[in-house]
């Protein structure tokens, strides 16, 4: 390709809509440029980025056994009203209605479709296991679209879904899928780690995220400091505690009832009742599908929904309205307590047993009770671990280690599904005596977007993006130093010529510009060779230089090629 004609809008400013690294040099690059919210036309380069990694992400899939399917993006609301999550899904499903005003959404995730193909092709456990995909855009109206491709309203997903037999086929294939996404994210060259998650509105069972390590990643990832153990911010868990021997339940003195006049958040009444915030017991009122629940966290931790969710074995809760928690707790909102509280039911995290002298709303307007004991004043009628886990934590695992936390990049995301979708989908398959059982399913996702850009905030310099050879748009660049110089420039030319005739893609900076201009925006792209052809053509040699250690060597004309073909492999 000639620069001089490829569209490469490249930016001398960091735009000012750019938070972070990868985006900015993104657009800088000329790589994508921003039509809505969350929406983006990819240029050139950006294209072939996406192309490349789509590219290794198929020829692993393909080599897994997996098959490419393409399903479509219009999606009629009826299946998605069978498995119910036509109004569970909420604000993040774009929803549509065509000329007859009938329902549709745009899809955001594929199990409603794959499940529909699989229930009406395929009958018998002979015909058992599939594992189909495809690679395609999704659509999710994010309540905060950023950071470019990394949260898109519109993105490129690949999407893969597995049938099985048994429990016991569908954890060999997870397995073939933790290897193949391994494979893929090795091939890419990006340093990454798997840990454990939380399986949000995909939902079913087990699930594990392949997070790619940045500084500026959304997730934070927790990890044990002793052992292996590794999970989200949303599913790492907390080891229960240990009861020492100053930690007597409700040990002392008795229940009091205070006036604290407009101290409704917990650091008011902390401020008011000069008290710390572990002795608060927090209370959240809930509204489940279940009726209203009552759950308790300790002052200064912060409830986990998913894991209160979890815990009730729900699908889906809200915190209650206002009008819900005067209902229940007979107070406004900012004065409810588990003591005296009835008529809906009470979970607590396994810390709020140990909490002495314990502060918490009386129902109350402008009441709040003091030491209040767990067994004596109030109980739960389940504890669990229900709140976030904090740097320092003690594993869950091992029990002996720290949790430390990095920043990490959710790339990747599979799940064991298991039945939920085949039995409200009635996807089911005839086994080997003749009987009905629902197929067990597991499903895998990869967001070829975010990837891409992972890659830049994991490798790119002062001067610009740093592509793993892999997904670099163009593994060589020519660039002849002037091209007033005609030896210069048909040299530049012939080495061009040479190089695409060897297969390696090729960028020739054939602009009528200084070497300078020239360097500064094929190191911006990132290229990750530069053969440069200046003043050392007197001598008969050319310049190699590498983007990613700048290293240079001089090479005779002649081993040009040979000597560039060898580097891009
Ligand atoms: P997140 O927690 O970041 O919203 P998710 O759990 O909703 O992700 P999945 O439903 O598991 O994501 O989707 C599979 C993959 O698709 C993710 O691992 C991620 O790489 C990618 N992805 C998800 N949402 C977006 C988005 N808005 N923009 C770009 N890629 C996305
Ligand atoms: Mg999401």
């Amino acid at each position: 390709m000639r620069m001089s004609q490829l569209v490469v809008p490249t930016l001398r400013e960091d735009p000012s809509e750019a938070e972070i690294v990868s985006h900015k040099l993104l657009l800088r690059a000329g790589f994508i440029r921003k039509v809505a919210a969350g929406v983006y036309t990819y240029l050139p380069l950006g294209f072939r980025v996406l192309n490349k990694v789509i590219n290794v992400v198929r020829e692993e899939m393909d080599r897994s056994g997996a098959q490419e399917v393409f399903m479509p993006v219009l999606l009629p609301a009826e299946l998605w009203q069978e498995t119910g999550r036509w109004d569970i899904y909420g604000k993040e499903l774009f929803r549509i209605q065509d000329r007859h005003e009938r329902d549709f959404c745009l899809g955001p995730t594929h199990e409603e479709v794959i499940t529909d193909l699989v229930r009406t092709s395929i009958r018998t456990y002979r015909n058992l296991p599939v594992n189909l995909y495809q690679i395609q855009t999704k659509f999710r109206d994010e309540i905060r679209p950023r950071f470019g491709l990394m949260r898109g309203r519109e993105f490129m997903m690949k999407d893969a879904y597995s049938f099985h037999t048994s429990k016991k086929d569908l954890d060999r294939e997870y397995k073939n899928m933790y290897e193949t996404y391994c494979s893929i994210f090795e091939r890419l060259g990006l340093e990454y780690r798997v840990v454990e998650a939380d399986s949000g509105l995909i939902g079913g069972g087990y699930s594990q995220e392949f997070m790619v390590l940045a500084e500026t990643g959304e997730e934070e990832i927790f990890y044990c400091d002793k052992c292996n153990y590794a999970a989200s911010r949303e599913s790492a868990g907390v080891a229960e505690y240990k009861v020492g021997s100053s930690q007597e339940p409700g040990a002392s003195g008795n229940i009091k009832e205070v006036n604290t006049p407009g101290a409704k958040t917990i650091e008011e009444v902390t401020a008011f009742l000069k008290a710390k915030p572990e002795q608060m017991i927090k209370t959240l009122i809930y509204e489940t599908e279940s009726g209203p629940v009552a759950a308790l966290v300790r002052g200064d931790h912060e409830l986990n929904e998913a894991k209160l969710k979890k815990m009730l074995g729900v699908e889906d809760l809200k915190l209650a309205s206002d009008k819900v928690i005067e209902k229940v707790t007979g107070a406004p909102v900012g004065f409810a307590g588990p003591v005296k509280l009835r008529g809906l039911k009470i979970v607590a995290d396994n810390v709020i047993p140990l909490i002495e002298q314990g502060i918490t709303g009386a129902n109350k307007k402008d009441y709040h009770l003091t030491n209040v004991a767990y067994g004596r004043d109030y109980k739960a009628e389940a504890l669990g671990d229900l709140r976030f886990a904090l740097r320092s934590d003690t594993c869950p695992k091992c029990k002996e280690g720290k949790l430390q936390v990095v920043r990490g990049i959710e790339v990747g995301h599979i799940f064991k599904l298991g039945t939920k979708y085949s039995e409200k989908m009635k996807c089911v398959f005839l086994d080997e005596k003749n009987q009905e059982k629902p197929m067990i399913m597991g499903c895998y996702g990869i967001g070829v977007g975010r990837t891409a850009q992972a890659a830049i905030e994991q490798s790119h310099d002062k001067d610009g993006i740093i592509w793993p050879k892999p997904i670099a748009p163009f593994s060589a660049a020519v660039v002849p130093a002037n091209n007033a110089i005609k030896e210069q420039m048909e040299t530049a030319e012939q080495i061009y010529s040479g190089l695409l005739k060897a297969g390696i893609e090729t960028l020739i900076d054939d602009r009528d510009a200084r070497i300078g201009v020239k360097l500064k925006d094929i190191d911006l792209i990132g290229v990750p060779v530069k053969v440069i052809i200046g003043k050392a053509l007197k001598d008969g040699q050319i310049e190699l230089k590498l983007r990613t250690t700048g290293e240079v060597k001089l090479v005779p004309v002649a081993q040009a090629v040979e000597e560039v073909t060898k580097l891009c492999q």
